[in-house]
This record gives structure tokens, sequence and C-alpha cells, in this order.
């Protein structure tokens, strides 16, 4: 039912493909989780578990808001950073990484790849990641790109650079300027499933103006409500 729901929202070009939009997904695309720079797996040997994610970040308000939440519930979540973003905040990068969360690229600028030529989106492959690494020593496995919408040369690209896709499979569009944490918390954890990856923003920059504050504001319900339905969170390295 999800899927056929989301069949209207998550990208043609991304569903054609066949790439990974839950755990499930990701596990049956040959992604190995791995416990590397101490960041372990939660949820691993534990109750079935759910992704949450966060894009556009990091964002000198929202990033540290949303790492309290979770750091409140024990949560490990993935954030999709930007690296024009990562470039001018190191320091808050880090303190993503260095608070147990992975980091993944969601790319150097927050454009639609359909609209770029191959030669400038292969430069932002590798200035976003350059960014990450300058910021944390570390380089990301999984890659997000904006929109959730690749082009078939951004896609062979993220592949050659190693890089693994994920989008998502519940989202609280949360970016939008009438979304309420009320209805952001719904949206999240209405029919919420083992497996599932909850797409969330840490970050204002290429949505509604403070929209962080809302997710921010609906994240401790979605987290208790996440919890009580059985479900455990996991972040893969
Ligand atoms: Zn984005």
């Amino acid at each position: 039912m999800i899927r056929h729901v989301l069949a209207m929202h998550v990208p043609v070009w991304g569903r054609a493909l066949n790439l990974p939009l839950n755990l499930e997904d990701l596990a049956a695309s040959g992604f190995a989780a791995s416990s590397r720079d101490g960041v372990a797996l939660q949820g691993a040997s534990g109750p079935p578990a759910v992704a949450i994610t966060f894009d556009d970040g990091p964002h000198p308000e929202g990033t540290p808001r949303i790492l309290e939440v979770l750091a409140e519930f024990d949560v490990r979540a993935t954030f999709f950073v930007v690296g024009e973003q990562v470039a001018k905040r190191p320091a808050l990068t880090r303190l993503i990484l260095d608070q147990g969360h992975v980091i993944g690229l969601h790319g150097h600028q927050h454009r639609p790849h359909p609209l770029r030529r191959a030669a400038d989106m292969d430069a932002d492959f590798a200035r976003g990641l350059a960014a990450i690494e300058d910021a944390t020593g570390s380089t990301p496995r999984l890659h997000r790109p904006p929109f959730g919408i690749y082009s078939p040369t951004s896609l062979r690209l993220a592949r050659e650079r190693g890089l693994q896709p994920l989008l998502w499979s519940k989202w609280g569009r949360d970016w939008r300027k009438m979304a309420t944490p009320e209805e952001i918390t719904a949206r999240v954890v209405t029919g919420i499933r083992a497996g599932d990856v909850v797409l969330l923003h840490d970050a204002d920059y290429y949505s509604a103006r403070c929209s962080h504050r809302r997710t921010a504001a609906a994240l401790p319900t979605i987290l208790k409500l996440v919890g009580s339905a059985g479900f455990g969170t996991v972040a893969y390295a």
C-alpha cells in the first residue's frame, strides 16, 4: 500500500532504476553495513528497525536541535549533507559524526541532476566528497540526490565513486511552508513498518523558511511513537 502511495511521489527515475527505498532494498542491493569509524549498528540484533534520515544540512540552528533530540532518545540517524554547507560549517559536520550518526552525501550544490551536464555533475560529486573528507576525515558511502532524482549520468557517476544510493519510503513533507509538527508526525508514523527509511530535513536552505523548527518540534513525538510501535532505529555506516 505504502509503495502504491509512494508511486505518485517518489521520482519515476528512482523506481524505474530500482533504487533502494527501504532497508530491505538496501540489503538486496548488496550494501554491507560496517561498523567502521566507531559507528555501531543500532537495532542490528534487536527489534525490527527503521532508519531516520535528515537531508540538506548542516544548519547552525536546525542541526544542533535535531542532534539534541536524537541524543535524548539515544537514536542514531543518517544525515545526507550538502557540500557547500559542510564547507561553511566543518565543525558542525564533525559534531554529527562525533555524536554517533552517519553522514551521507546529498551533493555539493542542491540542484536537480537532470538539468546538469555530465562534467558539471562529476565536479559536484568531487567537491561534495572533498568537503566532507576535509571536514571529517572520512568518506561517506551513502548518497541521496537532491529531490531524490538521479539522471542516468549522475547515477553512473555515483556508482563509479562507490556511493550507494538510498532514497526513502516514508516522509514528513516537512519542507513545506504549511507543514505542522502534528502533520509531519502523522505522515511519518501512520502505517510505518519495519525497514522503512524516513526522510526529514534539518535545514531550511532549500525549503520553506524555518521548516527545521517544525521538524524538530515533531521529532520527539515521532521517536516516541516509533519506539512504542516496537521499532528500533538503525544508521548504517
Ligand atoms: Zn534536499
